[in-house]
């Protein structure tokens, strides 16, 4: 008997499982499917995407559908079209010996009309996301009332989007008498709270650690200068040659520009990012699928839900905001029991929330450095090789070979090698080989942990002051600007002090660890179409007196590798600095917000 027979499953199934190629059922299958099939029961599991938990309610749903009437029995409910997509496709390939079974996709931003003509034909399950779900039932295209079992599918997912309102709206449709399966990847106190809510004595099955990333990803970080973000990227990708990955920014914007400046640089990279059509998005992520795109710069929004297996590496090009988001962006690599990495590119000042995260995931990262250039050429060059080992060799050349072999005539062995070699690998050279050391080594902020807060504190070495082109002509006083700065930077309340509003620009401080990040967030940052400069003063204590710009005027800008090669130096005082004010007040500035 084999180990999914012993589950309990039909030989419909099994004959599916056999198709797919399914040898062994995946931890979460072998806990919930003998308790899905025996008891008519609600379920709490958690698990993350990538641990096979589609066929974990899948198979036991499959079965116990009646597939001789046309009513709707069970509702999937999941967080995005791809995620949704994804569950009814492989839905519709488990159960493709079972005749008569029709399952129904639902999901925003295709024909509602033909979606309502697949419900029409009759769906024993529809698998939906919630707008769209509660849309249908509000036009009484679809019918849920007679459901025997609705499953929530990345409940944690579904909350971060905000549709808990959704869901309560779309579960008061669905009868008293069911069963509710809960999937989720973490277990925060909103999912507890629809467990609560919606679920009878639910049972509970763990799989890995509760809260914890895939066992099979290894974290690791990489410090550098705020500035260094981009450099250090191009590397971390350059030493990994067969890299198929996605890279995590926290903006749009940002995302639309590492993924511009790396297509530029020649990569294989795409954006995926809500500002773009649907049309777009799917365009970049059928490319994905195929591997002609190696670097997927995404949001988290956007990429929530992406389900593609053999993503080796996870780059968080910034950190996000949440814990929790870290673990659904690691937990894109490593899946179906593949390894994959997941890389955190930091500044000194951010380490505390990899010690945070360290401590919500339940394992340590690994403190790398950035590869130097000579180490990317070396790694270059002996992937270069193997390449030519590997390759097939194309038949066509044969009619071309006497032709080719009088041109290389004379050329040994040795020297052949080092030619054919020498066409990738100078390239490398060439831009690689005089490059500097990206790593942040000044260990004075490295990792310290401070006293007892959440995250650790960093050490107060000194204070740092800074000029901003914004002042009170802008509509700020001291309290309103550090709320603006305060919501820019990421940073606490207490982090920034010293605020000086004048006229047309203003000063404030912070302490040096997070000059890096200063600098960074304010590196090219446009509020309303305009640019808005931080500059570290040259007088740290002093209030009045200017320090340096950049790009005041539309001028500077950034040099390759990130150096800002544009930087010029104002010589004169601040005060009443028309130039900065002008900007504002010409495009009718009214404040940021
Ligand atoms: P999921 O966690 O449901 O997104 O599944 C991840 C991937 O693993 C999907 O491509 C499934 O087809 C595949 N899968 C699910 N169960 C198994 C299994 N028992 N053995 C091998 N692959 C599986």
């Amino acid at each position: 008997m084999s180990k999914f027979e012993s589950l309990g499953l039909n030989e419909s199934l099994l004959s599916a499982v056999a198709d797919l190629g399914f040898e062994q059922p995946s931890e979460v299958q072998e806990k919930a499917i003998p308790i899905l099939l025996e008891d008519e029961t609600d379920l709490v599991a958690l698990a993350q995407t990538g641990t096979g938990k589609t066929a974990a309610f899948g198979f036991p749903l499959i079965q116990k559908i009646d597939v001789a009437s046309r009513t709707t029995q069970g509702l999937i409910l999941s967080p995005t079209r791809e995620l949704c997509l994804q569950i009814t496709n492989e839905m519709q390939l488990y159960s493709k010996y079972e005749k008569g079974m029709n399952i129904v996709a639902i999901y925003g931003g295709a024909s509602i009309t033909d979606q309502a003509r697949q419900i029409k034909r009759g769906a024993q399950i529809v698998v939906a996301t919630p707008g769209r779900m509660k849309d249908m039932i509000r036009r009484g295209i679809v019918d849920i009332s007679k459901i025997d079992y609705c499953i929530l599918d990345e409940a944690d997912e579904m909350l971060n989007m905000g549709f808990y309102e959704d869901i309560k709206d779309i579960l008061s449709n669905t009868p008293e008498e069911k069963s509710t399966w809960l999937f989720s990847a973490t277990m925060p106190k909103e999912v507890s709270t629809i467990a609560k809510k919606f679920m009878h004595s639910p049972k509970e099955i763990t799989v890995g650690a509760k809260n914890s990333g895939a066992s099979t990803v290894q974290h690791e970080y990489y410090v550098v200068s705020g500035r260094d973000r981009y450099p250090a990227l191009k590397r971390l990708a350059d030493a990994n040659p067969g890299i198929f990955s996605v890279v995590f920014c926290r903006t749009k914007r940002d995302t639309q520009k590492v993924a511009e400046k790396l297509i530029e640089d020649g990569y294989n990279a795409g954006a995926l990012h809500g500002d773009l059509s649907q049309n777009q998005r799917d365009l970049v992520m059928n490319a994905f699928r195929k591997k002609q795109i190696q670097m997927l710069v995404a949001t988290d929004v956007a990429a929530r839900g992406i389900d593609v297996d053999d993503i080796t590496h996870v780059v968080n090009y910034q950190l996000p905001d949440e814990i929790e988001t870290y673990t659904h962006r690691s937990g894109r690599t490593g899946r179906a029991g593949k390894s994959g990495i997941s890389m955190v590119i930091v500044t000194r000042s951010e380490l505390r929330k990899i010690a945070a995260i360290e401590r919500k995931i339940k394992t340590d990262f690994l403190e790398k450095k950035i590869p130097t250039g000579i180490e990317i050429c070396e790694i270059q060059l002996y992937h270069l090789a193997n390449n030519i080992k590997d390759t097939k060799i194309n038949e066509e050349i044969d009619g071309y070979l006497p032709a080719i072999t009088d041109v290389l005539e004379g050329i040994d062995r040795e020297e052949l090698i080092k030619k054919i070699v020498s066409v990738e690998f100078t390239r490398f050279f060439n831009y690689y080989s005089k490059t500097r050391d990206l790593n942040s080594n000044d260990s004075s902020g490295k990792r310290e942990r401070g006293n007892g807060k959440d995250g650790g504190e960093y050490r107060k070495d000194g204070s740092v002051r800074y000029f901003i082109n914004v002042g009170e002509r802008d509509g700020y006083d001291w309290m309103t600007l550090k709320d603006f700065l305060r919501d820019k930077i990421g940073l606490d309340k207490d982090d920034i002090y010293k605020v000086d509003t004048k006229d047309t620009f203003s000063f404030f401080n912070t302490e040096a660890q997070f000059t890096p990040l200063i600098l960074e967030t304010f590196t090219d940052l446009k509020v309303d179409g305009r640019f808005v400069n931080v500059e570290v003063s040259k007088d740290p204590g002093g209030g009045g007196r200017g320090g340096r710009r950049h790009r005041g005027g539309g001028g500077g800008g950034r040099g390759r590798d990130g150096n800002r090669s544009g930087r010029r130096d104002r010589k004169d005082s601040f005060k009443g600095g028309k130039k900065g004010s002008k900007k504002f007040k010409d495009k009718g500035n009214k404040g940021f917000y």
